[in-house]
């Protein structure tokens, strides 16, 4: 990821946001700082027997709202760099989606697939003792992120638990659910982003029917969108992962939809002979014919060089940071919609808050009843970032900063 870049970015979209709703400049300059930035080295055993030493991160950007929360990452990429900029960006995602935690977020420089099962599992544990003591359900709670699943989240809270001497499930989220799960989370960002895009759409008075989509990625945030942009009566028209996508340009039906998701489970390809439609490449499908675009793989991937090919009338962020901001001021003048990223994806840590509270309150909830609360949540976020939008006729991207600001900082005056 270019890092710098990025940071930058969202570091510009905050600062316009808090001179627009005239922050406090003590609170500007103490959201400008980390509360706290750990890099640990990571030894772990190998097979053959020798040791390796990794380096491990994680940044607790700041607290002013609840517990830190933000992903693990492992990631040959992952700097302090990196994993700052991202729980910078967590802040004020939760504070959009209405989430009582603060920003983190941490990782391991690695490459995991370089690793065997018991090579990750020591590493992961060891990286557990490292967090052990700034970690905990009422202190930060990590959740998985890229390359990280529920197993690695189920290590850390054993290894946590053994450490303190009593289990808590609570200290992080995206568990398995026979050890705390909640129903939902795997499929929470992706229907998300659709429950983020109806609500919009209900203030356009416009119908699903009468869109077409094209989503870029489909790993498990664009399988779950095009499942439920589906259903929902959009018309997929095309999807792409890393290697190539597929073009119906009359939509991909429910029953295709379900056949990729499982023909890539088998082979790890997209690319599939049985169906109909066109073959395309990759990037392709971000300037197709479309009503709707759906970057969910990938940071930067709408740039300058591409945007001016950018056929697509909205652009719902499911990705974190896909678009440049030369991009987006390109995207604004010609009067495209962007859905952004800090809304649109923040269906995966409302969930992750659901997890965290079924378990201090020791409940279990329906798959039913969090799809129901994740809807009513992420509509509530729509409405009060396109409030902003309308009255103080600013991008959404704009009002969504500028709502996580003013909630920071009705906290912050306080305390
Ligand atoms: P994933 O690893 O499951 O899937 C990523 C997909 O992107 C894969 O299908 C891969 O083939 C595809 N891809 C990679 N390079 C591509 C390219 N050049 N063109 C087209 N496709 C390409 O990851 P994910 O969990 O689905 O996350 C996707 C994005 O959503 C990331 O930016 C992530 O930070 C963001 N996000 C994820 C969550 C979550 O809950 N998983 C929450 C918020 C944000």
């Amino acid at each position: 990821m270019k890092t710098e870049n990025f940071f930058k970015r969202i570091q510009n979209d905050f600062k316009k946001a808090a001179a627009k709703n005239n922050t406090a400049a003590a609170l500007v300059a103490k959201l400008l700082t980390f509360d706290r930035s750990l890099a640990f080295d990571v030894s772990f055993q190998k097979k053959n027997g020798s040791s390796r030493t990794v380096k491990g991160y994680r940044v607790q950007h700041n607290n002013i709202l609840g517990p830190y929360k933000g992903g693990l990452r492992y990631h040959a990429d992952v700097s302090m760099d990196e994993i700052k900029a991202l729980s910078f960006l967590m802040t004020f995602k939760n504070a959009v989606i209405g989430v009582p935690f603060g920003g983190g977020k941490g990782g391991i420089a690695i490459d995991p697939k370089a690793l065997d099962e018991r090579e990750l599992e020591e590493m992961t544990r060891s990286f557990a003792r490292q967090l052990a003591p700034h970690i905990g359900p009422e202190k930060d709670v990590p959740a998985p992120d890229m390359n990280t699943n529920s197993k690695i989240m189920a290590w850390i809270a054993d290894e946590y638990g053994k450490i303190t001497g009593r289990p808590a499930p609570a200290v992080v989220t995206g568990k398995p659910i026979e050890l705390g799960g909640s129903e939902g989370r795997l499929e929470a960002t992706g229907y998300g982003g659709t429950y983020a895009l109806l609500a919009i759409l209900k203030f356009l008075k416009k119908k699903p029917e009468n869109f077409t989509v094209a989503i870029q990625g489909f790993g498990n945030v664009g399988q779950h969108a095009g499942k439920s942009l589906r259903q929902n009566g959009f018309k997929v028209a095309a999807i792409s992962d890393s290697k190539g996508g597929i073009y119906v340009p009359d939509g991909i039906s429910d029953s295709d939809i379900k056949a990729l998701v499982e023909y890539k489970a088998e082979t790890g390809n997209l690319f599939n002979k049985r169906m109909m439609g066109q073959m395309i490449a990759p990037e392709e499908v971000l300037t197709l014919p479309v009503d709707i675009i759906v970057p969910a793989a990938l940071e930067n991937v709408i740039h300058k060089g591409n945007v001016r090919g950018i056929r697509a009338g909205i652009i719902l962020e499911m990705a974190n940071g896909p678009t440049t901001s030369e991009a987006d001021k390109i995207l604004v003048e010609n009067g495209v919609m962007i859905i952004p990223d800090i809304l649109a994806n923040a269906g995966g840590v409302a969930v992750s808050y659901f997890e965290w509270f079924q378990n201090m309150r020791n409940e279990r909830w329906t798959k039913k009843e969090v799809f129901s609360k994740l809807k009513k949540k992420m509509e509530q976020a729509v409405n009060d970032v396109y409030k902003i939008h309308r009255e103080k006729k600013v991008t959404l991207r704009e009002a969504a900063y500028m709502l996580a600001l003013e909630r920071i900082q009705a906290k912050w005056l306080k305390k």
